[in-house]
């Protein structure tokens, strides 16, 4: 919970609708094209223009995507569930109407564990239903938006892509719940490969509709706040909603039930329109569209073909491996798991992989700016290279220079350490010379490790790393030291 609500009393009750915009190959009820980019307008035909006398066709490749993600989500299929049309105008949406689903969506019910730093909740699902997305306005002029614009465009390459839209219960209490849950979700799309799931593009949205109440008194009225397009700005606007809400309630005021857009400059949220009502809406079945009736043996097919999910994999991974939940939380996160995987199928001691991985992958990754699961690094490489440290011939320290260079392409982990003599040098007599050269160098400090002071042997240590570039094997210098200074 934000902290503002806690200390005033109040509790935040916070709903999250979530759209996600399928990577079917046509759209939903028609045969157009559902590609990105490209020149406006040329992915459209009379069914996705809304011109009269066309008719629409569903798309089974989104029914298909539709229970999967029911069923993942653990809710029950409708055996049959109709299209309505949702009536408004809006210049991004040509007939005037956007075919949705009202009284009975393809998917209801099902629970979405969330995992925080307080703990895992359940968040209720209320409903998965189909629709269709709108075109997208371009306002010409410096800001970008409506306000000021010289003139606007219209492009329909995006009208009737087919979206899925994710209702959840008012079951969460905090902005890191939000947080949480809206990761969780997008993982299991992820997995289940029915959508690219980016936040940032728009192929994933996510409005909030947030309340606050004293406990045991009903619930307040709700604000829906949308245009938020990271994970971090859905905690921010939250955060920020939260304690507007709490301070209008304290002076005196009431929350009425309206729309607000963040604004992630200004990091505050105004009113964009009072909510509309299903009045509004007219809502009613579209005539042109027959009912979804899935065969019962198709459902059964679909719920045995979904792969092993997010939440499964972190239990099996902690279970299998003793990893800590923290880490495997980690790696997820950073979309490393598949790497780890493959490494400990390669051979790879789990704890090693996992240390690399979240210690040095993550923090490479972020000093280049980069996604952690975009750079290019096998399981099999990885492998090789915890291999490298487990047999002696790589410190961990050196183990992370050779990391930045396989990343960096100059090749696999052994190729790097032959190319830049990089092996740990354990070989005695070698290192056996530089201890002495070392000793005679600094004859106080040994003369402290003759005289029983055991640590004054770091800095001999120390100084024979310098000298051999951190390729030295510490533990064969500290043996050879101690040797050579009687305390053996
Ligand atoms: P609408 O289309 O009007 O927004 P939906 O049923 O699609 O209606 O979504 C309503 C959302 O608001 C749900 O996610 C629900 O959990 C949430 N919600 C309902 N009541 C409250 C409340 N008092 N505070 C916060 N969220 C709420
Ligand atoms: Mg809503
Ligand atoms: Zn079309």
């Amino acid at each position: 919970m934000t902290t503002a609500a806690t200390a005033t009393g109040f509790q935040a009750v916070i709903g999250l609708e979530v759209h996600v915009e399928l990577a079917t190959r046509t759209k939903m009820f028609c045969g157009c094209r559902t590609d990105f980019g490209g020149d406006p307008n040329v992915r459209t035909c009379p069914v996705c223009l809304g011109q009269p006398g066309s008719l629409p066709v569903v798309n089974r490749g989104a029914v298909e995507s539709a229970i999967r993600l029911g069923l993942a989500l653990g809710g029950e299929v409708a055996p049959s569930s109709q299209f309505h049309r949702k009536n408004y105008f809006y210049p991004d949406m040509p007939k005037n109407y956007q075919i949705s689903q009202y009284d009975v969506p393809i998917c209801s019910g099902g629970v979405l564990e969330v995992t925080t730093s307080h703990g895992t909740t359940l968040v209720g699902i209320t409903r998965v239903h189909m629709e269709e997305d709108t075109g997208k306005s371009l306002h010409a002029g410096t800001s970008g938006r409506i306000q000021g614009a010289e003139y606007s465009l219209v492009d329909y390459n995006r009208a009737g892509i087919p979206l899925l839209e994710v209702v959840s219960e008012p079951d969460i209490r905090s902005a890191e719940e939000a947080q949480a849950y809206l990761t969780e979700l997008r993982a299991i799309v992820l997995a289940l490969g029915i959508s690219d799931a980016k936040l940032e593009e728009g192929s994933m949205r996510c409005d909030a509709n947030v309340s606050v109440h004293r406990p045991g008194e009903p619930f307040g009225a709700r604000a829906e706040v949308k245009n938020m397009n990271s994970v971090r700005s859905l905690g921010r606007a939250i955060a920020y909603e939260v304690d507007r809400q709490v301070a209008l309630v304290q002076a005196g005021g009431t929350v009425v039930l309206q729309t607000r857009h963040w604004d992630e400059d200004r990091g505050a949220t105004s009113t964009l329109r009072v909510k509309e009502t299903l009045e509004d809406y007219r809502y009613f079945p579209d005539p042109d569209l027959v009912a979804v009736e899935p065969e019962p043996a198709w459902i059964e097919e679909l719920r045995a073909g979904l792969p092993e999910l997010p939440a499964a994999i972190r239990r099996r991974l902690v279970d299998a491996h003793r990893l800590s939940a923290e880490q495997v939380a980690t790696l997820a996160g950073a979309g490393l798991i598949p790497v780890f995987e493959e490494a400990v199928a390669a051979g790879s001691p789990p704890v090693d992989a996992v240390n690399l991985l979240t210690n040095d992958v993550i923090a490479l990754a972020s000093e280049r700016g980069f996604d952690p699961a975009d750079l290019a690094l096998t399981g099999a490489q990885l492998a090789e290279l915890t291999g490298l440290v487990t047999d002696g011939t790589l410190s961990t320290k050196l183990a992370r220079e050779v990391l930045g260079d396989v990343l960096a392409g100059r090749g696999t982990p052994r190729e790097v350490v032959a190319e830049r003599g990089l092996e740990q040098i354990s070989d005695t007599s070698e290192l056996a010379a530089i201890c002495d050269e070392v000793i005679a160098a600094q004859a106080d400090a040994a003369q402290k490790v003759r005289d029983g002071n055991r640590k004054a042997v770091g800095a001999l240590v120390g100084a024979v790393m310098r000298a051999t570039q951190g390729r030295a094997n510490p533990r064969v210098v500290n043996q050879l030291l101690m040797e050579r200074l009687d305390r053996c």
